[in-house]
């Protein structure tokens, strides 16, 4: 069961994190609902989306990217 409740999202300066798909600087990461925290670059975090969205408590995204998922 997915939550209704549309995860806070904020906006930071710069992220230091390193995707975790393809290691490319991350421009958001996500506080899962679950505990833990994932990073993404542009293109994987545009491409999972909806994913992000469903499961993530708290989006950081760098200043400047504009997320699919906002
Ligand atoms: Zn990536």
């Amino acid at each position: 069961m997915s939550s209704l409740l549309s995860p806070e999202i904020v906006t930071v300066d710069s992220l230091t994190d390193r995707c975790d798909r393809c290691s490319a600087a991350a421009r958001l990461t996500v506080t899962l609902t679950s505990g833990g925290e994932l990073a993404f670059c542009g293109h994987h975090a545009n491409r999972h989306h909806e994913d992000i969205s469903r499961v993530g408590e708290r989006i950081t995204l760098e200043q400047g990217f504009e997320w699919a998922g906002k």
